[in-house]
């Protein structure tokens, strides 16, 4: 009941791609999602496309990202640099593009705007393929999985997804975590926070019972703070991709020709393995 759009999600995010690999149940500490690209059509320069016209860049000579870098180990700040599987990933999708990689922070809830808009090139911050973002901004193929993860403090009474009803669930703004969860408990029962540390902290001081958020970095949030856990049995199940323009189509298609070569030649893999060691 409460699932079926999470299903429907995952097989829209599924359906974009040629092979349905990523609906596959895979092991949570390998995030990166081997899925068959489409093919594209072949660039022999870096920055044009056959089939679809010449890639547009927001700054030329630079493949411009915008990012919430709050979500480790996807983005976070690590002294004054932006790291993480999305900030590494994007600097070999721009290498392959021939241009540099400049990053933007700001709130996760304004990137698909600033897409929209074309004030940046890509979205990619653990961003999950939904059919209500598809209205309004393409995404490429999907390179990880993503789960949502709730959290409680140890000894909480809430032990699975269903005891979350009637309690206060803290989530970040504008996340899938808060969308879901507002449809599925109710908006009363919301607490929105600017980013998954302020959440998790209002958990710590008993603001809110619970976090509804992306299991890796739940994970981290953790492993940082005394006395939380994870539950078990996961909210919803989603694919990770990158956010791109409607009206740029020539670098979707140049998007999905790297990756597909990332995943080939293993440096996406690397990168993960780097970020979330296998256990
Ligand atoms: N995967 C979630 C979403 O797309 C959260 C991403 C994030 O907080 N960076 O909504």
């Amino acid at each position: 009941m409460k699932n079926i759009k999470r299903i429907l999600a995952a097989f829209l995010a599924c359906a974009m791609i040629a092979a349905c690999t990523a609906c596959e149940k895979k092991d949570e500490t390998t995030s990166s999602t081997p899925v068959e690209s489409a093919a594209v059509a072949t660039a022999d320069t870096a920055t044009k496309d056959e089939a679809a016209g010449e890639i547009k860049f927001a700054t030329e000579g630079k493949l411009t990202m915008a990012t919430n870098a709050s979500f480790p180990p996807y983005e976070y700040y690590e002294n004054e640099e932006i790291v993480g599987i999305d900030a590494e990933a994007a600097k070999l999708i721009a290498d392959k593009l021939g241009v540099e990689l400049e990053i933007k922070d700001m709130e996760f809830g304004s990137i698909i705007g600033a897409v929209q808009t074309g004030s940046v090139d890509i979205g990619m911050a653990g961003m999950t393929v939904t059919e209500d973002r598809l209205k309004t901004i393409d995404f490429s193929d999907s390179y990880a999985k993503g789960i949502q993860a709730v959290i409680v403090k140890d000894g909480s009474d809430i032990a699975s997804v269903d005891d979350l009803e009637g309690k206060t669930i803290g989530v970040q703004e504008s996340t899938t975590g808060d969308i879901y969860a507002t449809d599925d408990f109710g908006e009363e029962n919301i607490k929105r926070y600017n980013k998954g540390n302020d959440a998790v902290a209002a958990l710590v001081s008993g603001v809110v019972d619970a976090v509804i958020i992306d299991n890796e970095p739940a994970k981290s949030y953790v492993a940082s703070t005394d006395g939380l856990k994870i539950l078990e049995t996961s909210y919803a199940d989603e694919d990770y991709a990158v956010a791109v323009s409607k009206d740029n189509k020539a670098l979707t298609e140049a998007i999905n020709k790297a990756l597909k070569e990332l995943k080939e030649d293993g440096s996406l893999d690397a990168i993960v393995e780097k970020y979330i060691p296998a256990e």
